[in-house]
């Protein structure tokens, strides 16, 4: 059976506003909750599935600082399996190799797979410490081993293009030169607040999220049905940039080895697409 928690950045959004979303204070008090939760159910709970500093599919939704951390010690605490989603997060995208290292959090299970190929062939992986992996060690017949598989698992050619990625992240030193660029994304995305119907700016590493509501001061989103996310890529591709909105939520997850000129490119195609509506 799966429980399901609010989403932090939301509910932060909903007890403190956008402003304070992210802030330490926050977090105590979503925690807080959260721990009360834990405290009477955890005898139920096998694990705590959660993503990595930021919900990415959700429409960039990044954790307020320290919501990681707390969740590790709640694990701790109560003997709970934390596993991590770092699919979308992880190889880079938030600036870390992995966005757990941010806080300094290690999981107990660790779900990778997209940056792990450079997107180049699919290949995904379940990582595990130490302590899990040795519960499938034994002797034959003591039937321990994890007798799981996909059509594809551990495909060769996909490992070798993983393999040949990670070399590459070290010889270009992909992570090093990725920091300049995530502060020119954090100063020009300062450029969309002021739009019209500009109604959220986030951001996490080299990934943001630019949230387009019908009015700006009550948050009012657009109808469903007018497909305005889409309408705004729609335009850009026209221009030679391809994004995807996630419904209304125009998303920035450039390559990690774009140039200045080209991220320069793509949000000034994306300033004139926002304010074409
Ligand atoms: C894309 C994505 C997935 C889906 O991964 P599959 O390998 O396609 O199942 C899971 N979690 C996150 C966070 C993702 O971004």
């Amino acid at each position: 059976m799966f429980i399901r928690l609010p989403s932090p950045y939301l509910e932060a959004v909903k007890k403190v506003g956008r402003e304070r979303a992210l802030e330490y204070d926050t977090t105590k008090m979503l925690i807080e909750e959260v721990e009360d939760f834990v405290f009477k159910n955890h005898q139920e709970i096998a694990g705590f599935v959660l993503e990595a500093g930021v919900q990415g599919a959700a429409g960039i939704l990044p954790f307020p600082k320290g919501y990681l951390k707390e969740i590790r010690r709640i694990c701790d605490e109560y003997n709970i399996l934390m596993i991590v989603d770092e699919v979308a997060t992880g190889f880079g995208r938030t600036g870390h190799m992995f966005a757990c290292e941010k806080e300094g959090v290690e999981p107990d299970i660790m779900a990778l797979g997209k940056g792990i190929t450079g997107g180049y062939l699919p290949l995904a992986a379940t990582l595990v410490t130490d302590e899990i992996f040795n519960q499938f060690l034994g002797e034959f017949g003591e039937a321990k081993h994890f007798y799981h598989g996909h059509t594809y698992t551990g495909n060769p050619l996909a490992c070798s293009v993983a393999i040949a990625n990670l070399e590459v992240f070290e010889e270009e030193q992909t992570l090093k030169k990725l920091q300049p660029k995530i502060k020119l994304l954090e100063e020009r995305l300062k450029e969309f607040w002021d739009l019209k119907h500009v109604g959220d700016v986030r951001q996490y590493g080299f990934m943001a999220g630019i949230e387009l509501v019908k009015n700006k001061k009550t948050k009012e989103p657009f109808p469903y049905g007018e497909r305005t996310g889409f309408k705004v890529a729609n335009y850009m591709i026209k221009k030679g940039v391809w994004v995807r909105p996630l419904g209304d939520v125009m998303v920035i997850m450039p390559p990690l080895v774009i140039s200045e000129e080209d991220l320069n490119y793509m949000l000034d195609v994306m300033k004139k697409a926002v304010k074409s509506i």
